[in-house]
């Protein structure tokens, strides 16, 4: 039998993970089949057992589910411990291993395929939801020289920056609370591009940055990446490399074998 795999989530069918999987699953000749699971919204811990029984290896915990999973797993690397979120469950015997690979994949898609190192960089990042979370620990971790957080619901904000004040210098405020200062880099980390909306940014906040990165990806560019590029930021990139940097890394829990992502990010870029 197979080793199996898959991603769960609800809605599942967009999910370009299989996709992505499968890839590299021949790239590295790996025998094992990977698929997406639809879970009820109240049926995450049913379908994750369920999975289990049947032999299954590990999952990609996808929206809503990367809480319930961080309560799931026995067991936690240190990176989900602090995210308080998992997005890779891995299942060996009787234990569940949570990580969360969505911050190292959005670090290595920067520093390693754009090329822009992070270390020394001001940086914002926009939003404090779930996909804020799993990412502040590893872009601290760069030494970036200043983390701005910014979120709508400010009060949010400022709890995330509470909790990751420990691991390096941040700060934390509402849009518009950074009128005036300025940043190298800008991380879209609101789902606002979800809903076609644009986070209400002063344009002044654009002035010095060089690159702007908006964590949801499409085949058109978001408002954010137009908004940037319209306020003169060179360097503008979707999340699709974070996508597949973050399943290498689950891939890698999984395997023992790192993939090769650049392939894969081009293929997905590629018109369809
Ligand atoms: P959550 O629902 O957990 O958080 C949503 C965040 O967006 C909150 O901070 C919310 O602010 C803010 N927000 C929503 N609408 C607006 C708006 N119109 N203007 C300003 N702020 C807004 O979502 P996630 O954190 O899970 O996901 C965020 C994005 O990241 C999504 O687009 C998702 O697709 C993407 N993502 C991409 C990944 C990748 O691999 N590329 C991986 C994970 C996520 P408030 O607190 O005020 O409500």
């Amino acid at each position: 039998m197979l080793d199996s795999y898959a991603v769960i989530g609800n809605p599942i069918s967009h999910s370009k993970s299989p996709l992505i999987h499968k890839t590299f699953a021949q790239q590295t000749k790996q025998s094992m089949q990977y698929d997406a699971i639809l879970a009820p919204l109240e049926g995450f811990q049913a379908a994750v057992e369920s999975f289990r029984q049947q032999g299954g290896k590990g999952l990609n915990v996808t929206v809503p589910f990367k809480l319930e999973a961080y309560r799931l797993a026995t067991r936690l690397t240190e990176r989900a411990t602090i995210a308080r979120a998992v997005n890779t469950l891995k299942f060996e015997n009787d234990e569940i291993l949570g990580d969360n690979t969505d911050g190292a994949g959005l670090v290595r898609d920067i520093e390693c395929n754009l090329g822009i190192p992070l270390a020394e960089k001001r940086i914002l990042l926009l939003g404090a939801g779930g996909a804020a979370r799993g990412v502040i620990l590893p872009l601290l971790q760069q030494k970036p020289s200043l983390l701005a957080i910014a979120n709508r619901t400010p009060a949010k904000a400022a709890a995330l920056q509470e909790q990751f004040n420990a691991y390096g210098n941040s700060i934390a405020g509402d849009f518009m609370h950074f009128a005036d200062a300025h940043f190298d880099i800008i991380i879209n980390a609101t789902s606002a591009s979800l809903h076609d909306a644009l986070p209400e940014l002063p344009a002044s906040v654009l002035a010095q940055a060089t690159l702007a990165y908006d964590l949801m990806y499409s085949h058109e560019p978001t408002h954010f990446l137009e908004f940037a590029q319209q306020n003169g930021v060179h360097q503008l990139a979707d999340g699709i490399g974070m996508l597949v940097e973050q399943a290498a890394e689950s891939f890698f829990l999984w395997r023992g074998i790192r993939p090769q992502t650049k392939p894969v990010i081009a293929m997905l870029k590629s018109p369809i």
